[in-house]
């Protein structure tokens, strides 16, 4: 046998679902530059505009003056810094929970997550297009994993009320990273209030996005109050990076105790919590950020169903446009960038086989004008003169 790596490489590619990063010579924002040419930027996650604003860069420039680059060790070796703790203690309060706790990455986060709630005998149910990293987290939880038909509340019931096991959790994406829509949450809680199982929520894409002050999916649907564990990213909505589960006093200590991706790595830096204090109360008071891309969503939406393409059930700033075949959206993409538009295609595996995608997000950071030239831009690409 052997590792024919370049077999494997070679299949791939036949497939066209080769990726490389494509390396950028500006920043990820609005606009970017790559080999040479400034592109409009259609594929960050920084919906509100926050990851270079210059408020936030200030505070991250000041904090690194103060507390150096790295945090020296893991959370519980030497303590962390004062702006882990305040950043814990507001993001805290921003999801109306009692504690929160950093890791380092949303990865992570849900890897600690699920392996301290969970192990062999439990059961957690999954919504079969959740995030890799909540999948991947349920298989090294070693209990049994469970996937039910994707925003099916019915069939989640119906695998709950199946399952023996002690411990159950369901877990979901509020917002789905490559479809923009969200959870139904109410339904999902019904559900596991009925059969003693605890919900965890992942909101990556929902946090600072969704709900007046951009306190997230829970908010916006309100059912804050009975959802246990809540999961949320720093680098997309906020502008940052890292990611924070937020709960009761007793799931954040569980946490310290058990979620070995808490303890065994390095904290990230001070700086980053810091400049998080920053991004995260102005995506709570600059509700303009929200109004705004809110605006060019609903225009962005408009727009692409007049042109016949086939969008998806979103009305968050992941707005993907459906294609199907894996060569066909990566043409798409090659049209899109040759107009100087940076809009990523999508393609199997992180996409079901046959629904590969552009995948539009939008951001506060964008003009209206710029969601009109991508629109123009689909229009030609539709018919080619
Ligand atoms: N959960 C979801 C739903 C995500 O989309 C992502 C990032 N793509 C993550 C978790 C992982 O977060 P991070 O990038 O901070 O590791």
């Amino acid at each position: 046998m052997g590792f024919d790596l370049k077999a494997r490489l070679d299949e791939r590619r036949a497939r066209h679902r080769y990726r490389q990063p494509q390396v950028m010579d500006a920043p990820s924002g609005r606009t970017t530059r790559v080999d040479g040419r400034a592109l409009l930027n259609f594929c960050s996650n920084d919906y509100l505009g926050l990851a270079n604003d210059a408020q936030v860069i200030a505070a991250f420039q000041d904090a690194a003056n103060h507390w150096g680059v790295g945090s020296g060790a893991s959370h519980l070796v030497c303590g962390h810094q004062r702006p882990h703790q305040e950043l814990e203690e507001a993001l805290a309060a921003h999801t109306g929970r009692p504690r929160a706790l950093l890791f380092s990455t949303g990865y992570m986060a849900n890897l600690g997550a699920l392996t301290a709630l969970v192990g062999p005998g439990d059961a957690v149910f999954q919504d079969r297009l959740n995030h890799a990293s909540l999948l991947d987290a349920g298989l090294l939880s070693g209990a049994r994993s469970r996937r039910f038909a994707h925003n099916d509340a019915e069939a989640l019931a119906g695998q709950l009320a199946r399952s023996p096991a002690p411990r159950k959790l369901v877990v979901t994406d509020g917002v789905f990273s490559m479809d923009g829509d969200q959870a139904p949450l109410a339904d999902y809680l019904d559900a596991c209030e009925a059969e003693d199982a605890w919900l965890m929520v992942d909101d990556a894409h929902g946090l600072g996005v969704l709900d007046g002050q951009g306190r997230g999916t829970l908010f916006a649907q309100g059912v804050n109050d009975r959802v246990p564990v809540y999961m949320g990213t720093l680098g997309k909505g906020l502008g940052t990076a890292g990611a924070f589960v937020a709960g009761s006093e007793d799931l954040i200590e569980t946490l310290i105790q058990f979620a070995r991706t808490y303890i065994y790595t390095t904290a990230m830096p001070a700086a980053v919590a810091a400049a998080t204090l920053v991004s995260l109360e102005k995506a709570r008071r600059e509700s303009w950020r929200r109004d705004k891309l809110a605006a060019l969503i609903t225009r962005f939406r408009r727009g692409v169903a007049a042109l016949g393409y086939e969008l998806m059930a979103s009305d968050t700033p992941i707005q993907p446009i459906l294609i199907g075949g894996d060569g066909d959206a990566l043409a798409l993409s090659r049209v899109l960038a040759e107009r100087g538009l940076r809009v990523t295609a999508i393609r199997p595996p992180t996409v079901p086989e046959g629904q590969a995608r552009l995948r539009v997000t939008l951001s506060a950071a964008h003009e209206e004008a710029d969601v009109d030239l991508l629109l123009d831009a689909l229009e030609a690409a539709k018919c080619p003169s």
